[in-house]
């Protein structure tokens, strides 16, 4: 692909979400996705948990330094909100990393009230018993659903598994587990740090110019250092791998600007964590 071609697909994508509260609990939405009603998907803010201090307070992290039973008590608050069955939920079990699994009614509870899967960032299922879940505090997710297969993927991507093609990863997933075709995959981007926030040094700005030459993605913030545009690796992995621009729909969120989110660079560390989620509701 070129410079000029990806231009004109970048061009069609629309950055665009919703924002609800039930119980105190916010929830980001692609309006895309809820287009779909087979399928339900989210995204949730740092509001109406118990938790405290640096993780007030709907902290859905278990790998930051805090109370297991709060991080308990927080997914079945989250779930409430979300109506997501509490035993339906499959997490992913980060490295940074490419791993994508095919997970299914067995896996459920996995990382919750049962050990973790083995390292992955990336989950893929075509079961409607099972709730995909992710954790993010400024990596993207990357949402996907095949609505011809009735498949869904959900992954973990920061910038290493940006880099890396995680993207291209749970897609190769979705066509051998669940018989996906590119051109018929909707494509999301949950809330993450955006083009303007995400500084880098120069070795690692090189890195992903010469991954994605295709894509003007190296920037200059007011300090003079480099920044890097996830969104555009995001929806250059995407188009690499056939599909379609106007199936490619980001938040367009900013984890280190909105402040009823967790950021992991804003807070220097010192922050809770997000979920993203995705689910099949029936099977037509
Ligand atoms: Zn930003």
């Amino acid at each position: 692909m070129t410079r000029e071609q990806f231009e004109r697909d970048y061009a069609k994508i629309v950055p665009a979400f919703a924002y609800r509260e039930r119980n105190g609990v916010g929830i980001y939405t692609i309006p895309a996705f809820s287009a779909y009603p087979d399928i339900d998907h989210g995204f949730s803010a740092r509001t109406g948990g118990v938790s405290t201090g640096c993780f007030s307070s709907l902290n859905l992290s278990f790998t930051r330094p805090e109370q297991r039973d709060n991080v308990v008590e927080n997914y079945r608050i989250f779930c409430d909100a979300a109506d997501i069955p509490l035993d339906s939920m499959v997490m992913d079990h980060y490295e940074h990393g490419t791993t994508v699994l095919l997970v299914d009614r067995l896996d459920c509870g996995k990382g919750y009230t049962k050990p973790e899967l083995p390292f992955c960032d990336g989950l893929v299922t075509d079961d409607p018993e099972v709730t995909l879940i992710t954790g993010h505090a400024d990596c993207m997710a990357f949402y996907f659903y095949d609505p011809k297969r009735q498949a869904i993927g959900l992954c973990h991507a920061g910038w290493r598994g940006a880099l890396d093609r995680i993207g291209t990863e749970v897609i190769r997933m979705m066509r051998v587990g669940c018989k996906s075709e590119p051109g018929d995959i909707i494509c999301g981007v949950g809330p993450s740090i955006c083009p303007k926030c995400f500084e880098v040094g120069d070795d690692v700005a090189d890195e992903f110019e010469a991954a994605f030459p295709q894509c003007d993605l190296r920037g200059v913030n007011e300090k003079g250092k480099a920044t890097i545009d996830l969104w555009r690796v995001a929806a250059a992995q995407f188009l690499e791998c056939g599909v379609r621009p106007e199936n490619i729909h980001p938040m367009g969120v900013c984890t280190y600007e909105d402040t009823r989110l967790y950021s992991h660079r804003r807070d220097k560390g010192r922050t809770g964590g997000m979920a993203a989620y995705l689910r099949i509701l029936k099977k037509s």
